[in-house]
């Protein structure tokens, strides 16, 4: 059995010819279609069609399965990419440039008062679009971009133009800046926003408005309240909101819930250190939550623990997300083996000594957060975040048998906590190739790298000069 090359699976692919990924280990992360040991996934067009032990010799789709061009993935796990749920992709020229940020305060001033407002357009495309390509190198297949450094629509077009350009599945989320001159566009321009990119990028770029819980960093016009609550309502979108004061966040929560704009359609990213009755609310309400781990931990978000157990205490199981390269890694790994590590630290810490042993979550649960979880909170879970028929074909094949991970003996727990990106051999969007072999698929990484230095000295410049 040979592995196509590129060349010949993008000619497939474009002929909607069937592409059978076979002899994997499949992890499918959805509960009606059982993980395999060894097996296979049919994709035609943008879709995966059946996931089974020997498609070739099914009934129902052997038909199809011998038609299809043949990819080899033995020794291999085949997976649904990750999903994102929440990051600032136009930071991303600043990498760890705060690597040691002493809390949320210094992070605020440095980052957002001090360097956002100095943006042009081109810095928020190739900030966006540096952030994405690494996602799509890492496994992540689809990215919520929380972009909150809209100064004016040409910035909001740039940011958009970035996820198209990169074929990412991308939810972009725009909110006005915190501080600085700007347009006062938003959140009037959303609409346009919307319907200018509504035939763009093959559908993969979905909109929704972003805000924060309160107005304690910059002021209430950026705050959810009943009037973000509409304009969401009246353009079809959800709503993410950083929430990242406890006491403040939750008599929000709670004024929300009076308000009757507490609801479904929201994403309430941290939250940590809200109270019982927030969570309550919330759990009540069916919000979906974006844990930001390393952030918590690392930034000192309020108590700075991850709030898994709050949300799963009410019935919520969270995505994850990345938030802020200035200070964190940029790969789902990362968030996965912290939360991981610091629940169970939490549940253990509770039992020693005698106390009652609290639940420890397992390396599934983790997978579910970083998969199914995210793509519900970003409003597609029946769109990816499995692999499961019908759905769009965001997969990924992370090599099992590399010096870090052979040999295989649990695939949940070697994508958990064994692989990181250099494993991550080959990721399709909507069933396109995105990195084949080990490499980003048309990119040229001396050529970006170039783009984002110029960017990045820029900024440095136009600061010095404030
Ligand atoms: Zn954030």
């Amino acid at each position: 059995m040979t592995t196509p090359s590129l060349a010949e699976f993008s000619t497939a692919r474009h002929a909607e010819r069937p592409i059978l990924l076979t002899g994997g280990a499949v992890v499918t992360m959805d509960a009606a279609t059982p993980d395999l040991e060894t097996g296979d996934v049919l994709i035609v067009g943008s879709h995966i069609v059946a996931v089974g032990p020997d498609l070739r010799s099914d009934p129902h789709h052997g038909m199809i399965a011998a038609t299809a061009l043949i990819v080899d993935t033995r020794g291999s796990i085949v997976s649904p990419g990750f999903v994102d749920s929440h990051r600032h992709a136009w930071e991303t020229q600043l990498r760890r440039s705060i690597p040691d940020v002493t809390d949320l305060g210094e992070y605020v001033m440095s980052t957002l008062a001090g360097i956002a407002p100095v943006y042009t357009p081109h810095d928020m495309y190739v900030g966006t679009r540096l952030a994405a390509l690494t996602a799509l190198d890492s496994g992540i297949t689809t990215m919520l971009d929380f972009s909150h450094n809209s100064r004016t629509a040409a910035h909001s077009d740039a940011a958009v133009n970035a996820l198209i350009d990169t074929g990412i599945r991308g939810v972009h989320a725009s909110m006005a800046p915190h501080f600085g001159d700007w347009d006062h566009q938003w959140p009037a321009d959303l609409g346009r926003l919307m319907s200018s990119f509504e035939h763009a990028g093959d559908g993969l770029v979905t909109f929704r408005l972003a805000a924060l819980s309160t107005d304690e960093i910059a002021g209430p016009a950026i705050a959810y309240g009943p009037e973000l609550a509409a304009i969401a309502r009246d353009l079809g979108m959800w709503t993410s909101i950083d929430a990242v004061f406890g006491q403040s966040s939750s008599e929000a929560i709670l004024r929300w819930a009076d308000q009757g704009i507490l609801d479904p359609t929201l994403t309430l990213i941290h939250a940590t250190g809200l109270t019982g009755e927030a969570w309550a609310a919330m759990g009540d309400a069916g919000v979906t939550v974006s844990l930001a781990p390393t952030s918590d931990a690392q930034i000192g978000l309020e108590s700075a623990i991850p709030a898994i157990d709050e949300a799963l205490s009410v019935g919520i199981r969270p995505g994850l997300s990345i938030d802020v390269e200035v200070a964190l890694a940029s790969d789902m790994f990362t968030q996965m083996r912290a939360l991981h590590a610091i629940q169970r630290m939490r549940a253990t810490t509770i039992a020693y000594g005698g106390g009652q042993p609290a639940e420890r979550i397992s390396t599934r649960d983790v997978l579910d957060f970083a998969t199914l979880q995210g793509a519900t909170a970003n409003a597609l879970g029946d769109v990816t975040g499995s692999l499961t028929p019908g759905k769009q074909a965001d997969v990924l094949i992370v090599r099992a048998e590399d010096i870090n991970n052979m040999p295989l003996n649990d695939a949940i727990g070697t994508l958990v906590l064994g692989a990181d990106a250099r494993n991550v051999d080959t990721v399709l969007v909507a069933g396109t190739p995105r990195k084949w072999a080990g490499a980003l698929v048309g990119e040229d990484i001396d050529a970006l790298r170039e783009d984002v230095i110029r960017s990045r000295d820029e900024i440095s410049r136009r600061v010095a000069a404030k």
